[in-house]
């Protein structure tokens, strides 16, 4: 340990994001990225915004992308707060809507940024358990709390929550901001932005990084009523005056303008996805229903850390948990028809 730490720094576990490899040297489908590039009409805006004014602070406010989602989603501008991706986000919120005297509740098996943003910012935890077929109950989430936050479908098992159930979760929490984590919700699971009007205490986010083919721009928003969004800005603002730098901003507009590219390509990767699922059934794997780009699943016959080694010998990246209940499975992105099929090959050879 460094003698230059705090003792905050020496206690912290960081999270480990998925491997980043060189560029074109593996097939790579451990970090549920797009196959697909961005639309031309946001790279057209970027390209504008590099021969522009770079050497001018953006608008600190956003206020023109912070617009253009408010129009997509029917929300006024008060009801929306941008950030530098939704894990900058999630930070804040964190920061702004749990405190030390209940535990923030999250299911048990989810995105592992949640434990690392509560013991960063020194918030006590309670992991809920999924049912056996890695579903969320609810009715588990009905005991002391200052807030709930899980993702919609849930990550790393792909599984989607009914809006009743949403609704449940807010209903039985009304004193407390419920956080629905809609990374992968564009494809298929049901949003929960509808109850915003609702329920004051919903706070939904969402990412450019998936669905948008962006997530080197790194661009995330949350949307809920203005107090949860003056909450959010009150953290950032004792954080830093701006909130996405220009071609961040630019581009991330720019992909509001052409929503016909974003779902054209959602309905290739859900084919994709619904074909593969279909093939890997047929090598033996059991799949969880998926309503993301990617899928969770786990071979009888043989353990899961050994398909990924065998399938990374083979130049194939995915992502595996050394964790407890899921150090079965594998976590699979949906990449394009070309790559699902040398996966595919690969299994075969392998099994
Ligand atoms: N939430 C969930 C559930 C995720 O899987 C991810 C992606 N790793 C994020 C949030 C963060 O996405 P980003 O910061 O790229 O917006």
């Amino acid at each position: 340990m460094s003698i230059f730490w705090s003792s905050t720094a020496a206690a912290l576990t960081p999270y480990v994001p998925g491997e980043q490899p060189a560029e074109g040297s593996m097939i790579k489908l451990n970090t549920n990225e797009n196959p697909y590039p961005p639309s031309p009409v946001v790279l057209e805006a970027i390209r504008r915004a590099v021969d522009g004014n770079l050497r001018l602070y953006p608008d600190p406010n956003a206020s023109r992308l912070t617009a253009a989602i408010a129009a997509r989603f029917a929300l006024t501008p008060g009801e929306v707060f941008v950030g530098n991706g939704s894990d900058e986000i999630l930070a804040f919120a964190f920061q702004a809507f749990f405190d030390r005297d209940q535990p923030v509740l999250f299911p048990d098996v989810t995105y592992s940024f949640y434990s690392v943003y509560a013991n960063l910012f020194n918030l006590p935890f309670t992991t809920v358990p999924l049912d056996g077929q890695f579903r969320i109950l609810p009715a588990d989430y009905q005991r002391p709390n200052s807030g709930i936050i899980l993702p919609n479908p849930n990550a790393p098992t792909a599984i989607g929550l009914p809006l009743r159930q949403i609704r449940e979760l807010l209903e039985g929490n009304a004193g407390h901001v419920v956080i629905v984590d809609e990374a992968y919700i564009d494809f298929g699971g049901e949003s929960a932005v509808p109850l915003i009007a609702e329920y004051p205490n919903l706070l939904v986010i969402h990412t450019l990084s998936k669905s948008r083919s962006l997530a080197g721009l790194r661009v995330g928003y949350a949307l809920g009523q203005p107090e949860l969004i003056e909450g959010l800005n009150r953290v950032k603002n004792s954080f830093n005056s701006y909130t996405l730098d220009r071609l961040a901003l630019v581009g991330a507009e720019a992909s509001f303008m052409d929503e016909a590219y974003t779902r054209s390509n959602i309905t290739r990767i859900v084919q994709t996805r619904e074909n593969t699922r279909s093939a890997l059934e047929r090598l033996g794997f059991s799949v969880t229903d998926s309503e993301a780009n990617f899928l969770f699943v786990s071979h009888p016959a043989m353990p899961a850390p050994v398909i990924f080694r065998k399938l990374r010998e083979q130049g194939i990246l995915v992502r595996y948990f050394d964790k407890p209940r899921i150090d079965d499975y594998l976590r699979i992105t949906v990449g394009t028809d070309t790559e699902m099929a040398a996966l595919l090959k690969a299994m075969v050879e392998i099994l």
